[in-house]
This record gives C-alpha cells, structure tokens and sequence, in this order.
C-alpha cells in the first residue's frame, strides 16, 4: 500500500514537507477481514483543520473496491465507503470506526458515478441538508445567504433553498463560479468576494435583509453578511474555509448585532447526524436523478498528486466537491 503519513503540524499553507509518502507491506488478510482497493479519495478542509495527530496516516474518507474478503458483509468486487485515510490498500474488518462511522457498502447510484459517495451523495451533501434544513427550517420567500458557495457544501446548500422557494443569494471568489452558480444552479444572486464589495451588493440584492445565512468561511465575509441579518435571523455556523491556512485564525461573531438582532446561531457538526446518514443519502439521490440538485466534481488524477487536489481545494481551485481519481 502507498500511504501519505502527516509527519510535520501544518503552519499556513499546506507544504509537501508536511507529508511523507510510504509504501507499507500489507500482511495476509484474516478471517473476517477484507482488503479494499482505493479508487476515489476525498479532499476536505477539515483535513487542514483537524488532520490528526503527527506520524499517523493523513485522515479521510475514500471510495474503495474490496479486492479480497474473508468477511461476508463485505464480499469481492463490492464498492465500499470508508474513512481509511490517504492510502491505497487497505485491510479492514469493517467494524473500525472513522471520523464519520464504520465502513459502509455504497448505496444503488445506478448510472451516477460512485465518487458521488464524496460529494452531493455522501458528507458534503448531508452538511447541506440536515445544516440547512434542520437547523434554518426555511420557509418560502426567505432570503438565504451561503459563503463558499460554489464549493461541494455550498453549492447544494443553495439549491435546496431554491427548492424551498427562498430567495438565494450565493457568495463565491470568481466570476466563472458566480456565473455557475447563477446560470447553471438557479442561483439568484451571486457576489465575487474578490472583486465586489460584499456589504454594497448585499444592500442591493437583500434590500429587505437576510434571514439566513449558512456560513462556510467564517472572517471578514461572515461579518459583512452578519450586518444584513434580519430580527430573528439564522446563522449556521458549518465551516471557517477562510481561516484554515492563516496563522491567526479570527472567528467569532459581532456579539451587538447577535444581541439587537436576536440572532439564532447553530453551530454544525455532521458527525452528529450518523444515525439518519441514508435518509440524506436517499433524498440528495431523488433530487440529483429528477434534475432539481446539479453538481460538479474537480476530478484530480493519480494518488501521487493527493497533495496536489488538497492544496488546490483549499486556494479555491475546485468548482463543486474536489475528489482524487487513483
Ligand atoms: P469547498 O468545496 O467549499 O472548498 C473550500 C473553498 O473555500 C474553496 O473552494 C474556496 O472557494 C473557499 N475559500 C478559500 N479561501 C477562502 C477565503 N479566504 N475566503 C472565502 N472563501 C475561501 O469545501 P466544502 O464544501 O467541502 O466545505 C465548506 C466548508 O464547510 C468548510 O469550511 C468545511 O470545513 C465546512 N464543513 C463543515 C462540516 C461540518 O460538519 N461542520 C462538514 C463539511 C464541511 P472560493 O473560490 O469561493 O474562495
């Protein structure tokens, strides 16, 4: 197995010299162990936030093919989802629990490629639907404000609030993405945070205000949008994209508008929601196959280049979910 090892903290920008790949002998697997083969990785920035501890392999979730099984749960040839980290080959005996559960068996995607169980079909996804539906519970003719939003969360955070009738304003960091968003994803709004003023096109497309606003990036957009928030406003707290390769990391809401504006903040973790993982799964799945949730994937090749999609993802060369084709 080819394995990246975390050796060296990150400080800043991710670097090469904070990996070591190696190549492990893999022994013969036992009774009720499988050996899986990778054959899509994920790249999240989480993984810049919460990589794991020092000298471990790189944490993350891959799709990954059983090649050799002693364990009939998991039999040869099945397509599994499993947070085995940035290697290639992998022994389990499936009851390893991982940041986000235990190995699961891909659910029927029928045409829809299986690095979808990366995406819109598996975590990003289920951040958009139970961050956005559970916790803003929108109601039609709102207005909803999502950072980030041409990213894997962002960009399905806003076509469910389209299907839920609310006005969506998108907040990304290029015109090509905006146009995406726009043009493409039903969007009917989207500011370039790089070339626009974030606070004069906010009071232009909401002039009545924000109801919601489901946060990817944390920082200075986030307290740009958090001036437009209506009485009673929700704010979901999901991610500080931002943040992750600075040095000193500025969060933190404007504590007087929260107070005078009665503000709701949800902070959002998706490992809470592992128990209703399929119904998720199962309704992102109806909307994709009815044409009412597009997606798009940043499709990096080679295991070789992991660092590579990584670093990418995280200066926001991805458009939709950033995954690595091995
Ligand atoms: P994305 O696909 O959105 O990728 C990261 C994006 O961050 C880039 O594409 C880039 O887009 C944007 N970005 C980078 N630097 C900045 C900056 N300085 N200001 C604003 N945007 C920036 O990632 P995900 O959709 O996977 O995740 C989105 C967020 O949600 C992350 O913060 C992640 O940690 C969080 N998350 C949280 C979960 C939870 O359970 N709480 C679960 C899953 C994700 P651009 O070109 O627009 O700058």
């Amino acid at each position: 197995a080819k394995v990246y090892k975390y050796i060296k903290q990150f400080e800043g920008e991710p670097d090469r010299s904070n990996f070591k790949i190696i190549e492990e002998e893999l022994p013969e697997i036992k009774n009720g162990e499988f050996l899986a083969e990778a054959t899509f990785l994920s790249v999240d920035p989480y993984m810049k936030a919460h990589p794991g501890p020092v000298g471990e392999t790189m944490l993350g979730t891959q799709v990954a093919k059983v090649i050799e099984s002693k364990n009939p749960k998991f039999p040869v040839g099945k397509l599994i989802v499993g947070g085995f980290g940035w290697r290639t080959h992998t022994i389990s005996n499936g009851e390893e629990e991982a940041f986000l559960g235990k190995p699961y068996t891909l659910p029927d995607f029928g045409d829809l490629s299986p690095s979808l169980a990366l995406g819109v079909l598996g975590m990003p996804g289920n951040t958009a639907y139970f961050g956005f539906l559970e916790r803003s519970k929108p109601k039609s003719g709102e207005t909803v404000v999502v950072s980030g939003a041409a990213g894997a969360v962002g960009s399905i955070v806003g076509q469910i609030a389209k299907i839920k009738g609310c006005n969506v304003i998108g907040i990304a960091g290029s015109d090509e993405k905006a146009k995406w968003l726009v043009n493409e994803l039903g969007f009917d709004h989207c500011i370039n945070y790089k070339s626009q003023n974030v606070h004069e096109e906010l009071s232009k497309v909401a002039p009545r205000g924000v109801d919601c606003y489901f946060d990817n990036v944390a920082g200075e957009i986030s307290d740009t949008v958090l001036k437009h928030m209506n009485l009673s406003g929700r704010v979901i707290a999901c991610g500080a994209s931002s943040q992750y390769n600075n040095t000193n990391t500025i969060y933190g809401y404007n504590q007087t508008i929260i107070v005078f504006q009665q503000l709701s903040i949800y902070g959002f973790a998706i490992n809470r929601w592992l128990d209703r993982w399929l119904e998720g799964i199962v309704q992102m799945a109806e909307w994709v196959k009815q044409g009412k949730v597009k997606y798009h994937e940043t499709v990096t090749d080679g295991f070789d280049n992991m660092f590579e999609a990584f670093a990418n993802m995280l200066n926001g060369a991805n458009v939709g979910k950033a995954v690595v084709k091995v």
